[in-house]
């Protein structure tokens, strides 16, 4: 039987490297929705190449486009923000969760409906939306396995582990670009220079994140949430060369780490095919390397970002909803040369003081429209403080 899948921001570097993957197997495949925003070309190639039988392009500006391209295909072309049980009426095996910030919140929320395995990429979700998907889970018996490579990591490390016998949890950060940057250089930092990631191949948005390495604020509460240990566990540490993603010390005095190419490939077609997984055509490490690989303290002086992590787990249940907007909308604004870089962690250390602050952030939100609320009250005052 062909295994059903849905790429959820399939035109994206995690969408396009699911594809990829599918793609030496695809006699084995049935893809039943390919998504985009606003990437029509991408998508109508997807489309056409995958033999999709739908697709959604968000954006509606190129829907008309979009549908003149595929008129001579079976593949149905939808936009807009439409559920996506209403596209897809059968249960498909793995959905690959793969969209860009809250947006994909909605659609992760429906493809935990419809889906056997929810690969779970996009960490904005998790971060605020996790409580929706752990429930749902539970009701539709999803399986939801993450992708990130720290969290597929650990959760691989801690397989048949509880809290109890965990001393420390350590999620590695290769430290971006400007690892050796002197700080008196961060503020002219221009947009071409910190989406330039030195191990990872990613989108602008998450390649801003690791600059600054609010990716790791993120990646600690994303820890937080998928997995049920001591939140004072966790600790980031820098290793530039990027083969380990996590480490976990046992109080038994055993250390287990796990090393692999930083290559999403990897993770994604283990979430793919577990333990039968076979990866072809996927550069191996080098033993030899091994004498080559260091770690180190993470220096607060030039990431002060890291301190937010602490503030999104004591602050209210609702922080880091607040958090994930304002720096959305600050990457955005750096991106489009608006703001300078260290305008990013600054925006967001004041939005702390807001005088509202408190009532959104101690909001302990139950569905996806209160997470919205939240998340809408925080975009405004972002926006309205880089107004002004
Ligand atoms: P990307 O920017 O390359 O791709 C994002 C995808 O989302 C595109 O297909 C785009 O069309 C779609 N999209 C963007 N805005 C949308 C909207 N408003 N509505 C619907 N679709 C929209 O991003 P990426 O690097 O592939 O990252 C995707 C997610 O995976 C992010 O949450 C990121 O943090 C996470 N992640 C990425 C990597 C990586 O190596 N790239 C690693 C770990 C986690
Ligand atoms: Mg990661």
């Amino acid at each position: 039987m062909k295994k059903k899948i849905i790429i959820l921001g399939s035109t994206g570097s995690i969408g396009q490297s699911t594809l990829k993957v599918i793609k030496k197997d695809i006699k084995n495949f049935d893809v039943i929705l390919l998504t985009a925003n606003s990437n029509y070309r991408k998508l109508i190639h997807q489309a056409k190449e995958f033999n999709a039988k739908n697709v959604i392009i968000y954006n509606k500006k190129f829907y008309d486009i979009v549908k003149k391209s595929l008129k001579k295909r079976t593949t149905k072309v939808f936009s807009g923000n439409l559920s996506l049980t209403k596209i897809v009426k059968q249960k498909v095996d793995y959905t690959m969760s793969a969209i860009v910030g809250l947006a994909g919140l909605q659609p992760t929320v429906d493809a935990v409906k419809i889906s056997k395995t929810v690969a779970l990429a996009n960490k904005e979700t998790i971060i605020c939306g996790w409580h929706i998907l752990s429930k749902l889970k539970k009701k539709y018996k999803t399986e939801i396995l993450p992708v990130d490579s720290e969290h597929f990591s650990i959760m691989e490390l801690a397989k048949n582990s509880s809290d109890h016998e965990i001393e420390e949890i350590i999620i590695t950060a290769s430290g971006g670009p400007f690892l050796n940057t002197p700080k008196n250089k961060f503020k002219n930092i221009k947009p071409s220079q910190a989406t330039k990631h030195p191990k990872w191949n990613m989108g602008k948005k998450i390649s801003v994140d690791s600059a600054n390495l609010m990716n790791k604020v993120f990646e600690v509460i994303e820890a937080c949430k998928i997995f049920n240990f001591d939140e004072k566990k966790y600790r980031i540490v820098i290793h530039p060369q990027s083969y380990v993603h996590s480490i976990i010390r046992f109080k038994n005095g055993l250390i287990k780490m796990i090393l692999y190419n930083p290559d999403m490939k990897i993770p994604i077609s283990n979430t793919l095919y577990g333990k039968k997984n076979i990866i072809p055509n996927i550069k191996k490490i080098n033993i030899e390397t091994f004498n080559k690989i260091t770690f180190e303290n993470v220096n607060i002086e030039k990431f002060p970002s890291v301190k937010i992590i602490d503030k999104c787990l004591n602050l209210g249940h609702s922080t880091p909803t607040i958090v994930n907007a304002s720096n959305e909308v600050l990457v955005s604004l750096f991106l489009k040369g608006k703001i300078g870089f260290l305008d990013i962690v600054n925006n967001i250390n004041k939005i702390f003081k807001d005088k509202d602050f408190n009532k959104y952030a101690k909001k302990k939100p139950r569905s996806v429209k209160d997470i919205k609320i939240t998340d809408n009250w925080a975009r405004l005052k972002t926006n309205d403080m880089c107004a002004r």
